[in-house]
């Protein structure tokens, strides 16, 4: 059997690999027209940012190493121009050489991956004004700092990898204005979540503008460049980083004849096969099916484009393996913190209509006692009538990341938040605490679909009606000092049972201490006596205070360059 594979990364050299395992006899020859194969795109941003400093470390196989080890005829600087279906042969352009060539197939492998999406904006080719995916891309950001020694940088788009280069740019010293046209960063969270971002994003010295795009580059006198924000504002820099997305690759395919859906991605079944079942496709260029939705979705990441590589040479080789959707499990650090996600989020949530609750938390990540503790934001979505996990986001300092992948391991096993719960974690003080923090979410969810408590939300305090409700800070006087909602009465839990006399019956009681906690052994003990609508803010004042200290903080940067 002939097995040509298109594109030389993430999803075709897996797919090279695996089938060489399971066949020793199959030819297998993988076109990649760049110069690299199997390179570390995820570690880009480090190589910018000096972090990863040898340029060998970016490549995880070289093609002589391919050739050595799994007998595959890898062919760099070939690039395969067009896919002729009826006679089952590509067109390949040796760069090398300059010449055009065929090749035959049995199967054929398409992983040609994504490219940054571009905008129809001017100077989009300007010297200074740069996109990110390649180990080529790579060099040519680091030449131009080395050279040009540029003292700013913009960069346009605040998802993982304008983020990511945000951070590494400042740490080779540049001054970092990160611009994103939405009101977050870091899409796959949500806003909520995004606000501790924000603010650590800001305090590492960041200049964080959102809600504004770029609308034009251009270059001045002085060598340096303009940035025209969708707003009519500038801003000067030397370099601009252009991050706002990817799109699939699927020219190949699309030329073909090949079936193409969301955002002309390349339709394929369970097992990787497109249209036409000699023809798989994986990786970035796919439509994928959404886990928790069932829908056609993009999410283009390392992880399913490897297990994808790995399924159609699975496929190719006689096996029934499938590949059944994604959850867009993804973290991200961002300086000192790190980000996490899996599953849907709740923007996701409400544009799809699916039923859904929500509970925050923001526990320790190990036992308080022992040195080193730091604490984390937590929120867990799931169906408030059968448990279902529906996703999850964590934002912190320490264990963000163990924490979704535990979970993200529960949704992928149809788990619902009574089985977290009960899930028995590993403890011991230096790494979690007795009752784990996925625990502890599995608590505060199962004590909402119980009745337990009603909660309330940060987003709800707008709405109360100071004539109907009451809102009351059960924290400590110490703690309540500093801030607290407006109208709030104080009344420190400690001293709940002996002041309930200065509780109305007749209002709903809506309570709040730093995190959640205080304020549901408060609610437990007004409804134990006669209170009968009570409520207990879900992440307590911590998350309340996080969004509006952002919204400050953007109003604070808009009206600082409306003086400008
Ligand atoms: P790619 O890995 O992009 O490989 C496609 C290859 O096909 C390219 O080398 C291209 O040159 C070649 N090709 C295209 N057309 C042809 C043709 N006609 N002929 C021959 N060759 C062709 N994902 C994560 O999960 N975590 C991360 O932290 C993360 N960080 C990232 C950071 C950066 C800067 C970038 C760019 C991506 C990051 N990703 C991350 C995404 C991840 O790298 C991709 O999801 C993954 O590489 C997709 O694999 P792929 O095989 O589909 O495409």
């Amino acid at each position: 059997m002939r097995v040509l594979i298109v594109g030389g990364v993430a999803g075709g050299a897996s797919a090279a690999a695996r089938l060489r395992r399971l066949d020793e006899a199959a030819e297998i020859i993988l076109f990649e027209k760049g110069e690299y194969i199997s390179y570390a795109n995820c570690g880009l941003p480090y190589y910018i940012g000096n972090v990863i400093q040898k340029r060998e470390k970016l490549l995880l196989q070289t093609p002589e190493a391919m050739r050595q080890r799994f007998n595959i005829d890898v062919r760099i600087r070939s690039e395969v121009l067009s896919i002729d279906r009826t006679g089952k042969k590509v067109l390949v352009r040796d760069h090398g050489s300059g010449n055009d060539y065929e090749e035959n197939y049995d199967k054929l492998i398409l992983s040609p991956g994504a490219e940054p999406r571009r905008a129809a904006i001017d100077g989009m080719d300007l010297p200074g004004v740069f996109t990110l995916r390649t180990i080529p891309d790579t060099y040519r950001i680091c030449d131009f700092i080395d050279q040009k020694k540029p003292a700013r940088a913009v960069v346009v788009g605040a998802g993982f990898i304008g983020v990511e280069m945000a951070e590494n740019l400042l740490e080779r010293g540049l001054e970092v204005t990160l611009v994103e046209f939405t009101d977050q960063v870091v899409v796959s969270l949500d806003m909520d979540m995004a606000t501790f971002l924000h603010h650590h994003l800001r305090m590492k010295g960041i200049e964080l503008i959102l809600r504004k795009g770029a609308a034009g580059f251009s270059s001045r006198p002085d060598g340096s460049l303009l940035v025209r924000l969708t707003d009519g504002s500038a801003i000067n820099t030397d370099l601009v980083i252009f991050s706002i997305g990817v799109v699939p690759d699927s020219r190949l395919a699309g030329n073909a004849g090949l079936e193409l859906g969301l955002n002309n991605s390349i339709k394929v079944d369970r097992h990787m096969r497109t249209s036409d079942p000699d023809i798989y496709a994986v990786g970035d260029v796919v439509e994928v099916e959404n886990l928790v939705t069932g829908q056609p979705c993009l999410i283009p990441l390392a992880g399913p484009a490897n297990k994808q590589g790995r399924v159609a040479a699975d496929h190719v080789s006689g096996r029934g393996s499938t590949f059944d959707g994604v959850q867009g499990s993804a973290v991200l650090k961002v300086f000192d913190m790190t980000a996490a996600s899996t599953g849907l989020n709740e923007k996701q949530l409400k544009f799809d209509k699916i039923r859904y609750a929500k509970t925050y938390i923001h526990p320790l990540d190990h036992a308080d006692y022992y040195p080193g503790a730091t604490q984390m934001a937590m929120k867990l979505l799931f169906d408030p009538e059968d448990g279902k996990i529906l996703g999850a986001q964590a934002v912190g300092f320490q264990g963000v990341e163990k924490r979704i992948d535990v979970i993200a391991t529960a949704q992928r096993l149809g788990a619902t938040v009574m089985d977290l719960e009960k899930l028995e974690l590993t403890y011991a003080p230096p790494y979690s605490s007795a009752k784990d923090p996925v625990n502890m979410l599995g608590f505060t969810a199962v004590n909402m679909m119980r009745g337990d408590v009603a909660v309330f939300h940060y987003h709800d305090v707008a709405d109360l009606d100071p004539n109907r409700d009451l809102l009351v800070d059960v924290r400590s006087k110490e703690e309540s000092l500093p801030g607290s909602i407006a109208g709030a009465v104080h009344i420190p839990l400690e001293e709940l049972r002996d002041r309930l006399d200065e509780l109305p019956q007749d209002r709903r009681i809506y309570l709040f201490c730093r995190v959640g906690r205080r304020s549901y052994i408060a609610a437990r003990i007004l409804e134990q006596n006669g209170f009968t609508e009570v409520f207990s803010l879900s992440g307590g004042y911590e998350l309340y205070h996080s969004v509006v200290l952002d919204q400050t903080a953007e109003n604070a940067c808009l009206s600082k360059e409306e003086q400008q």
